[in-house]
C-alpha cells in the first residue's frame, strides 16, 4: 500500500537515509523505532512530502507520490509539538486542512464536529488552544489529521510531551481510532515499550537504515542484529 523503493536521502553530502526499502500494508500499525538521528523523522517527511528523496521513490496504492506536494497526498500528520494556530478556535484549527482543500463552509463544519467528537472534544469546539490542557491540545492534531478522512496517518513522537498517565490513555485511544477507522498508521518513536505495545509492526532503524521489520513478538523474541537486543533492552 505505501511503498519506498531504494530511497535515500542526504542533507548537505550526510547520507541519513540509505538505500531503504520499506512496504506497508492498507491498515496496518507500523511504528519506526530507533535512536535519535536515525532517520525516523526524515522516513515520515518524505511520506508527508515536506522533503523529497535525493534518490529512489515513494508511491501509495500503486501510484507514484515523491512529485506531489503535502496536500495531494491523502496523508494526516500529527507531531510532537502540536502546532496549532494560537490565536484560532479548536473548531478553526481543525478546520484548516478542509479550508485549504476548498471545502464549502456546510459540509466543513459537519466534518469538523464528527473530527471533534472522535477526540471526545465536542465540547471544546470554540476554546482556544492555549485553555487546553497538553493531551487535548494533541487530541485537537489529531482531530485535524483526521478531518479529511485520509487513508493514512502519520505521527512523528506525537505523545512524547504528555506525562506517562496520559500517554497511556492517548496509546489506547490511538489504538482504538486506527481499529475503528481502518486507517494505516506510521508512527515515529523512540520508545521501545510504545512500539511494542501499540503496533502491528515495528521497524527498528539504525543509522539510516532498518536493522529489523517484524512483529513485536518477533522482534522481543528473536531480535536479530546485536544492535536491535541491545536497544530493546535499554529499558527491560
Ligand atoms: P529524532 O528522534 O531525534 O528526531 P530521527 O531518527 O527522527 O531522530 P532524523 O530527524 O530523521 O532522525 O534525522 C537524521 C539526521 O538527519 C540527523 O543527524 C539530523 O541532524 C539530520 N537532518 C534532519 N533534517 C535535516 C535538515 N533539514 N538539514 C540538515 N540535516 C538534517
Amino acid at each position: 500500500f505505501i511503498r519506498l523503493d531504494r530511497v535515500s536521502k542526504a542533507f548537505g553530502g550526510v547520507t541519513v537515509v540509505d538505500d531503504l526499502d520499506l512496504t506497508i500494508g492498507r491498515g496496518e500499525f507500523v511504528s519506526l523505532l530507533g535512536p535519535s538521528g536515525s532517520g525516523k523523522t526524515t522516513i515520515l517527511m518524505m511520506l508527508a512530502g515536506f522533503e523529497s528523496p535525493t534518490a529512489g521513490t515513494v508511491s501509495l496504492d500503486g501510484a507514484r507520490i515523491d512529485r506531489l506536494p503535502p496536500h495531494r497526498r491523502n496523508m494526516g500528520v500529527v507531531f510532537q509539538s502540536y502546532a496549532l494556530f494560537p490565536h484560532r478556535t479548536v473548531a478553526e484549527n481543525v478546520a484548516f486542512p478542509l479550508r485549504m482543500r476548498g471545502m464549502a463552509r456546510p459540509e466543513v463544519a459537519g466534518r469538523v464536529a464528527r473530527a471533534l467528537d472522535m477526540v471526545q472534544l465536542g465540547a471544546f469546539a470554540d476554546r482556544k488552544p492555549a485553555q487546553l490542557s497538553g493531551g487535548q491540545q494533541q487530541r485537537v492534531a489529531l482531530a485535524r489529521a483526521l478531518v479529511f478522512e485520509p487513508a493514512v496517518v502519520l505521527m512523528d513522537e506525537p505523545l512524547g510531551a504528555l506525562d506517562k498517565q496520559l500517554r497511556e490513555q492517548m496509546q489506547l485511544d490511538i489504538r482504538d481510532i486506527h481499529r475503528r477507522l481502518g486507517l494505516t498508521i506510521v508512527f515515529v518513536t523512540h520508545d521501545q515499550g510504545e512500539a511494542l505495545t501499540m503496533s502491528d509492526r515495528v521497524a527498528v532503524f539504525n543509522k539510516g537504515r532498518i536493522e529489523q521489520i517484524a512483529t513485536p513478538r518477533e522482534i522481543y523474541d528473536h531480535p536479530r542484529t546485536r544492535f536491535v537486543a541491545e536497544f530493546l533492552g535499554e529499558t527491560n
